[in-house]
């Protein structure tokens, strides 16, 4: 049975139970148990009744009365009977936060379970159904019908957990995430934020006590006004690809998924926290939308590869027609890129093939020039313009047989899909 949301056309009830199924339940209805537990073990044979209900039919079939349970119930030990208080204890743990929808999951002393499995062995059931399954789902149920949230394992905001042997509730609160794209106008700004590397971001003498390498970070400025709305514990952001510091991100901007871990409130105006984005990093950050979303959009984001175009300031005095020639010779063309050493503490040392798209000039002057360019993913603009010590190769500057610097480099487009 489904839980809660969908509309499903309510089907007629049925129950009928074979000559095996009354022998097993005549064996099943003299060991004391709960009309629950008495129930459940035909709980997978007919449909649209509830273990109780079948419990009824049962003894009617039987022409029998059942007799009064026996104090606790030897099948759950009365936890069924006790479920209003598993409600009051879900809905009493997470005061305080809001939440829509929901999963329920509970934890059981493996002997239970255990004695389930005897008592189908004994009474000889095919048909019986985990307490632990009936115990979720109308646990769930009830939450439901108290509070008005849906249950189910589709994108949870809460997850709750009864604890049966100690009588108590854990919960998990899942993460509410917030994509866009940002636009970086500042040359000082990391993506996310970098802990202080002396002190792994407890604070020193070095950060001046802040435990970060940065005063602040893309993550933090787009961060701070959604984690103020939603009272969230922090966040994790996940760009799709990320610039370096002293890159500008301009054009359509880059998209991310911020993830705010442990939000009390899940309602934002989205429209102005990208306004308070702007405003308040003092136009160092712009975002344009933002939209929610789903943990799948994460890993949507982190595994993109798409193109990129950039605008290089390049130094270095050389023709301009010399430049051109061997931007012809660049374009569609793979070069061999070697791990530059600025990056060689976070990537593997390695060799990797990447193309040059389209390359030309769009500004020139007596020292220098610039550049549009763009890449297939993954190539390192900078060490390509100037050559790396010959880990780049072929590189700009080797075509032309001059030294080359990149004053400076800004990524003008992310060449992905997203709206
Ligand atoms: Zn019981
Ligand atoms: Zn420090």
């Amino acid at each position: 049975m489904a839980l809660g949301g969908r509309a499903a056309v309510p089907e007629p009830p049925s129950f009928d139970p074979t000559a095996e199924a009354l022998a097993a339940a005549r064996r099943g209805s003299v060991r004391g148990l709960c009309p629950e537990c008495f129930g459940r073990l035909f709980g997978r044979l007919g449909h649209g009744l509830a273990n109780p209900e079948r419990a009824a039919l049962l003894a009617q079939r039987l022409e029998i009365s059942l007799p009064p349970p026996t104090a606790p119930c030897p099948g759950c030990g009365d936890t069924f009977s006790r479920l209003p208080n598993w409600v009051d204890r879900a809905v009493r743990a997470v005061e305080g936060f809001e939440w829509h929808r929901f999963t329920c999951g509970s934890r059981w002393e493996p002997e239970v379970l255990a004695r389930e499995e005897n008592t189908w062995l004994e009474t000889g059931t095919e048909w019986g159904e985990s307490a632990r399954a009936a115990f979720n789902r109308e646990w769930g149920k009830a939450i439901e019908a108290r509070t008005g949230a849906a249950g189910g394992p589709d994108r949870p905001d809460i997850v709750f957990l009864a604890d049966l042997a100690v009588g108590r509730v854990e919960f998990t609160v899942l993460p509410l995430y917030v994509r866009g794209r940002y636009r970086k106008l500042d040359r000082t700004l990391p993506q996310t934020h970098w802990p202080c590397r002396r002190c792994q971001g407890r604070g020193c003498d070095t950060c001046q006590g802040t435990g970060k390498t940065y005063p602040t970070s893309v993550e933090e400025l787009t961060g701070v006004p959604l984690v103020e709305a939603t009272g969230a514990e922090g966040t994790r952001f996940h760009g799709m690809g990320r610039e370096d510091i002293d890159a500008r991100m301009l054009g359509r901007g880059r998209p991310f998924v911020l993830e705010l871990v442990r939000p009390r409130s899940r309602t934002l105006d989205l429209p102005e926290m990208a306004r308070q984005i702007g405003v308040r990093s003092q136009g160092r950050v712009e975002v344009d939308t933002l939209r929610f979303a789903e943990a799948p959009d994460v890993v949507r984001v982190k595994e993109a590869a798409p193109e990129k175009s950039y605008r290089v300031g390049v130094v270095g005095v050389v023709p301009v027609a010399k430049v051109n020639e061997a931007l012809l010779l660049a374009q569609g063309r793979a070069i061999a890129q070697r791990t530059p050493t600025r990056v060689a503490h976070r990537r593997s040392d390695r060799v990797r093939a990447r193309r040059i798209v389209a390359a030309r000039v769009v500004d020139s002057s007596e020292g220098g020039f610039t550049l549009e360019i763009r890449t297939e993913a993954g190539t390192y603009v900078k060490e390509w313009v100037e050559g790396d010590d010959g880990r780049t190769d072929p590189s700009l500057s080797g075509l032309v047989g001059v030294p080359l610097k990149v004053g400076y480099l800004d990524v003008l487009e992310v060449h992905d899909s997203e709206g």
